[in-house]
């Protein structure tokens, strides 16, 4: 059954993330009005388009005025400037969140410039795929994965109930987290994972020519996989780095060390070793399988 949750919800960032938000909205009648914000005009156009929203606007004071739901959904880089930009316009009582991949720059970069008259809730549904853009998103995204949420100290226990049944509806199991803790886990469980690709497809397109063109011509034995989570987009990701450098800088210290002791595994030739260590990560794989989250 539909049911309005809120009279006006501004999306700021209307790519991949914030259009599956729209359409999970539009789907559930969860919103009296849908405003979205993004530079560029043929994104605006795309949003009306495909009827994302029911206004559009490149000014983030505008979209937000008389929200009682405000959603970023840009690449980091660009919070500073909107939290500053929209905090004067922004309805007391609203709900500020977000949907960024890093959690403590985040609040950094928001905490600052917002008024205390808003509940600033940061957020971070863990669904994604490697396109961007409006036309990318669709309502299903969201569905059986994680949305993790960390409010802070001072967060309005109404207002994060309202925010955990909004993605409730959209099909996430919400959880709250403290903000250091959620930008470890995600260096290590996404993080990590795209400088693994990014590195290894950078070293494909460093080799030489036939060697590199036989590297595309027979990819399915695994390089593949590799190009797909490193075809995601390169400002959103420059923009993670630089915004979880400890954390992911951290895992990549261990797995620095873990790279070494298989490398001497396999010129040592300890068989015994390559199979125990094939076996546990075998054993995860089946498990995500079983949680539902492959
Ligand atoms: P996206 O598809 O590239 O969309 C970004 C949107 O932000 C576009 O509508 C873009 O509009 C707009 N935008 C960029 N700079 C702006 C600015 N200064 N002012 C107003 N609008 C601006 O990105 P996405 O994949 O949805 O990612 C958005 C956020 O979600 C990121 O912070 C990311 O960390 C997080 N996230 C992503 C995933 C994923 O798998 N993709 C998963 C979870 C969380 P223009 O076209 O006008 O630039």
């Amino acid at each position: 059954m539909s049911k309005q949750q809120f009279e006006r919800v501004a999306l700021i960032g209307i790519g991949l993330i914030g259009s599956s938000l729209a359409r999970v909205l539009r789907r559930d009648g969860l919103a009296g009005e849908i405003v979205a914000c993004a530079r560029n005009e043929a994104t605006r156009a795309k949003a009306i388009e495909l009827a994302l929203a029911d206004r559009v606007t490149a000014d983030a004071a505008e979209a937000v005025r008389g929200a009682d739901l405000v959603v970023l959904a840009t690449p980091l880089s660009a919070y500073a400037a909107l939290g500053a930009r929209m905090a004067p316009a922004l309805r007391p009582g609203a709900i500020v969140t977000d949907v960024g991949s890093v959690k403590q720059a985040v609040i950094r970069d928001l905490q600052a410039s917002l008024p205390d008259t808003v509940h600033f809730i940061p957020g971070h549904p863990v669904a994604g795929t490697e396109h961007s853009g409006p036309e990318s998103g669709f309502a299903e995204l969201f569905r059986d994965r994680w949305c993790i949420l960390t409010p802070l100290p001072q967060t309005d226990a109404a207002a994060l109930a309202r925010l955990t049944a909004l993605w409730e509806q959209a099909g996430m199991r919400v959880v709250t987290m403290d903000p250091e803790h959620h930008d470890k886990v995600l260096a290590m469980t996404s993080h990590l994972p795209h400088v693994i690709a990014y590195t290894i497809v950078g070293t494909a397109t460093d080799l030489e020519g036939s060697l590199k063109s036989e590297v595309i011509k027979f990819s399915a034995g695994g390089f593949r996989d590799f190009t797909r989570i490193a075809g995601s987009d390169p400002v959103m990701w420059r923009d993670i780095f630089l915004n979880n450098r400890e954390a992911v800088l951290e895992m990549l210290q261990r797995f620095s060390e873990d790279l070494t002791a298989l490398q001497r595994a396999i010129r040592w030739g300890e068989g015994g070793k390559l199979e125990e260590l094939f076996s546990r990560t075998r054993a995860i794989r089946r498990s995500i399988i079983e949680a539902k989250q492959a």
